[in-house]
């Protein structure tokens, strides 16, 4: 797969332009309304627009990777169902489902080895593409469970409830504060987005606001001028959503995702095109803009909020103790193609190993309190 040079795209693209005209009119925007118009935007966002996962897209997640992710997580989800008492009503809640493979993967392990939790459930899709729900649409096609889009978790009625999501709290929208000279109480200025150049040369670049801000909650001390700390309200919205489903009915929700254990500094937005990294800023619309997972942001804010947690785990460490290794064994001695053994192994090995997603990846679990603890960690 070839890179695509920046500066051999010189056309600007419909969001760029608009988010130009945007600026003109109301001034420099935050990071995050930057990454919700280049990702959500209706018209023009990169997931309203295009199908970014897998080989052909821009890049990989786990589910598109190998069968044996849904598989592990579909069991994961079973034993969860059943450490809350096996309800005869459960909401599955996967936040972000992408294709929609993860959750064909879970429910097809579901199918075949817990009949009666098929018929307990209820599969909610929180997704806010339309072209994205239309792909998922067509997997659920012919399933045999309940299965309703909504756009956000607010919307779905309480029950009790497992939720999954991976590679989601990655897209959504953060703000960076960067640490000025200043020995003044309120000494951090916010990262924002404005304009450089003239005409046809006109971009959207980095600049620092006017207004200046104390310690950005949950920042380390010790910040030298030009660190970067990032914070991100939405998902801590999101967290607090959950544990408030989770104290009104039992619960237990899975965060998968890339991002560090411990809150630090360090400017982590970045963007993909085409399996590589690409400049953030250039050509909005068109890259998938994510940042890090700040895991112990999500730790604190459920904690506080009244849930118990467990983790963040590395993924790899996670799948193991979920039986990756038995479970890609089993699989490679089933088939006859060498190709798919070779598959399968590779599959396995992208999944956990150290060197692919084994390690920046994490996985964190919260849950109502006084539950046990989740399998898997
Ligand atoms: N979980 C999938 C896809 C990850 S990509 C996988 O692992 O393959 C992120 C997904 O989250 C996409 O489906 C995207 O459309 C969705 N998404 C991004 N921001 C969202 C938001 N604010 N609310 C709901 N869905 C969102």
């Amino acid at each position: 797969m070839t890179a695509i040079d920046p500066k051999t795209t010189p056309t600007r693209t419909p969001l760029e332009e608009r988010l130009l005209r945007l600026i003109d009119d109301h001034g420099p925007i935050r990071v995050g309304d930057f990454m919700s118009d280049a990702l959500c935007h209706p018209q023009h966002g990169y997931y309203s627009t295009s199908v970014p996962f897998g080989k052909e897209g821009d890049f990989t997640t786990a589910p598109e990777i190998s069968q044996m992710f849904g598989e592990l997580l579909g069991a994961w989800v079973i034993q969860s169902w059943e450490d809350i008492g096996a309800p005869s009503v459960v909401n599955l809640i996967e936040l972000g489902p992408g294709r929609g493979v993860l959750m064909e993967d879970m429910l097809r392990t579901a199918a075949k080895v817990a009949p009666k939790f098929l018929k307990a459930v209820h599969v909610y899709m929180v997704e806010t593409s339309g072209r994205l729900r239309y792909e998922q649409t067509k997997r659920m096609t012919g399933s045999k469970v309940p299965v309703t889009w909504a756009t956000e978790m607010h919307d779905i009625p309480l029950a009790p409830t497992i939720i999954v999501a991976n590679e989601f709290f990655d897209c959504l929208p953060i703000r960076q504060f960067v640490r000025t000279a200043s020995r003044e109480e309120k000494c951090w200025r916010e990262r924002l987005i404005g304009t450089t150049g003239i005409g046809d040369a006109r971009r959207l670049s980095f600049e620092l606001s006017h207004q200046t801000y104390a310690s950005p909650e949950g920042a380390p001390s010790g910040a030298k001028p030009e660190d970067v700390f990032e914070t991100c309200e939405t998902a801590e919205d999101i967290i607090r959503e959950m544990t408030s489903r989770f104290e009104q009915h039992k619960g237990r929700a899975l965060i998968i995702d890339y991002g560090h254990g411990r809150s630090g500094f360090g400017d982590t937005l970045q963007a993909m095109r085409n399996h590589h990294f690409w400049p953030p800023l250039e050509t909005p619309g068109k890259a998938d803009v994510t940042a890090h997972v700040d895991f112990a942001a999500l730790s604190r804010t459920a904690r506080q909020a009244g849930a118990m947690v467990h983790g963040p785990i590395l993924q790899g460490q996670f799948l193991a103790q979920l039986g990756l290794e038995q479970r890609a064994l089993a699989l490679a001695k089933h088939t006859t193609s060498e190709q798919q053994r070779k598959e399968i192994l590779s599959g396995a090995r992208r999944l956990a190993h150290p060197d692919e997603m084994g390690t920046l990846f994490k996985a964190l679990c919260v849950q109502t309190e006084g539950l046990g603890i989740p399998a898997g960690f």
